[in-house]
């Protein structure tokens, strides 16, 4: 048993315990023990990070773009310094393998700081436009106030930065609040930040949304939320935020098709949809997962043998070893969400193409008390069904034929997500037509997972994004002398 550790909020350049002193208990997914506490914060916690916040505006929006950027490259070395300790919380937080936290989301985070501090000058950029001899126009670019970033669980380190360093680039104070499932490494970003950023500049409040999150997104002293998560929580904030008005930008769910035509490279095609995808990338529970794969025939058989065998490699267990692919679900109420799509769709008459099994079997007896699901592909041609419809958020997905051109865009865009797709193909026609015709905020050709852009999704996957602009707003003047 490892030794329980209490961390606090940070608010207002001081690390906190919630108000009233209630916490709630961090549980490592890998083992089902608890390692850490962490605030439970309420409205009192709320109305002190926004008041802390915008006391810090005036003088961080009034700053010059270089002193901004100063302080962001000092994170982005905070980040480099302290990568290893990070990457292991993390792991321990939400069970993304080591591989993942310490190969590719902190080295990623020194990237995101650095380029966030450069592109403070973008924000501070306008327009001039000339309307003639003493008539000029001009515009100029404001960051909103305070930004409310909420966050999910996944990949905290890497929303709560893609937030936070965006926003601040462009002159906003900001309030992160980590998901209740995964907040310590968030908490402790925190710590280490407090030592480098003016107090008040970020704020990260723990806690449940209902309590803590819901009071920021109705005070009239937030004047932005951005929001990574699911649709349920983008609609109840959409509502909460109806009075004052505010803003949103919302990142939430997907399921995204992931389209392999029949002249594809196999040898890269089979990997890419298997482990990159979907099953051992953070164990399916990525956003733009490409949980619904399509196959074109002529290679449908020959493709699921080689998902199988893939499949049948991955090592589970131990998340802080370099030799484990896949790691747990994020939580016992998760764990139960995921394996109860296994029955919904073996009722549905979807056919079981491997895996299915769940649960302490899977691991060597120090992680029996983790939440382990095996790589589970299903396969159907029947695009309404449930496992083909809504998102399962876990090593699940499920495979559909397909004849013609045609016929892949039809089964993509039938869905009410649009957030990502793949394609796989040696054709630069077909891979350009489909770039054009997926309603989705992001196409991935031969390659998948891989994010330089920020993320953006159609429909039901939200709107709005993490970048510099999108924390700005731009105020027109007319110039008459
Ligand atoms: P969630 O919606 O349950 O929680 C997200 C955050 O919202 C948490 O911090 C939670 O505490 C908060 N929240 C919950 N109720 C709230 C309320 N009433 N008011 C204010 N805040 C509230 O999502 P999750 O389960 O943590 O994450 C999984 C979801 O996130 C999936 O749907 C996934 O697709 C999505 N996601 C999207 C992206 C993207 O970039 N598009 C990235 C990662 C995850």
């Amino acid at each position: 048993m490892t030794e329980v550790r209490d961390y606090s909020n940070l608010i207002g350049g001081e690390l906190r315990p919630a108000a009233d002193g209630r916490t709630l208990d961090s549980v490592n997914p890998a083992t089902g023990e608890v390692w850490a506490t962490i605030p439970r914060s309420g409205a009192a916690d709320a109305a002190a990070a926004v008041e802390a916040a915008r006391a810090a505006f005036p003088k961080w929006s009034g700053m010059p773009a270089a002193g901004r950027a100063h302080y962001l490259r000092k994170v982005a070395e905070v980040f480099a310094k302290n990568a290893k300790e990070l990457a292991e919380l993390e792991t321990i937080d939400n069970g993304r393998l080591i591989t993942e936290t310490a190969k590719r989301d902190l080295p990623g985070m020194t990237y995101l700081w650095t380029n966030a501090a450069a592109e403070c000058a973008a924000a501070v950029e306008g327009r001039s436009v000339d309307f003639g001899p003493g008539s000029q126009g001009l515009t100029r670019r404001e960051p909103y106030g305070v930004v409310l970033g909420i966050i999910p669980w996944n990949s905290p380190i890497s929303t709560l930065s893609a937030k936070a360093a965006f926003a601040l680039a462009a002159g906003n104070t900001v309030i992160i609040k980590p998901a209740e499932q995964a907040t310590v490494s968030s908490l402790r970003v925190g710590e280490l930040l407090r030592e480098v950023l003016p107090p008040g500049v970020l704020n990260i409040v723990s806690g449940l949304g209902e309590e803590v999150a819901d009071p920021m997104v109705r005070s009239r002293g937030v004047n932005k939320v951005s929001l990574t998560g699911s649709v349920g929580t983008a609609q109840i904030i959409t509502r909460a935020s109806a009075e004052s008005l505010k803003p949103l930008a919302l990142e939430l769910g997907g399921k995204s098709p992931n389209i392999v035509f029949a002249d594809a490279d196999l040898d890269r095609a089979a990997p890419g949809v298997t482990t990159q995808a979907i099953f051992t990338a953070n164990a399916g529970q990525i956003c733009y997962g490409g949980s619904r794969i399509l196959i074109q025939r002529p290679v449908y058989d020959e493709m699921i043998y080689r998902m199988k065998e893939i499949a049948a490699g991955v090592r589970l267990g131990d998340t802080l070893s370099p030799d484990t692919t896949m790691g747990p679900i994020v939580s016992a109420e998760q764990y139960e969400r995921v394996t109860s799509y296994l029955e919904i769709g073996a009722k549905e008459g979807a056919e079981l193409v491997f895996g299915g099994r769940f649960g302490a079997e899977l691991v060597d007896e120090a992680h029996a008390g983790g939440y382990w699901v095996e790589p589970t592909l299903f396969a159907t041609s029947d695009n309404s069904l449930r496992v083909c419809q809504e998102e399962i958020f876990g090593p699940v997905a499920v495979v559909l034929p397909f004849d013609t051109e045609e016929e892949a865009v039809a089964l993509a865009n039938d869905s009410v997500y649009g957030l990502a797709a793949g394609v796989w193909t040696r054709d630069l026609g077909t891979a350009q037509r489909m770039f054009r015709r997926l309603d989705t905020g992001t196409v991935w050709v031969n390659t998948y997972r891989k994010v330089m852009f920020p993320l953006e999704g159609t429909k039901d996957s939200g709107y709005g994004n993490d970048s510099v602009l999108a924390y700005t707003r731009e105020k027109a003047g007319l110039f008459e002398f």
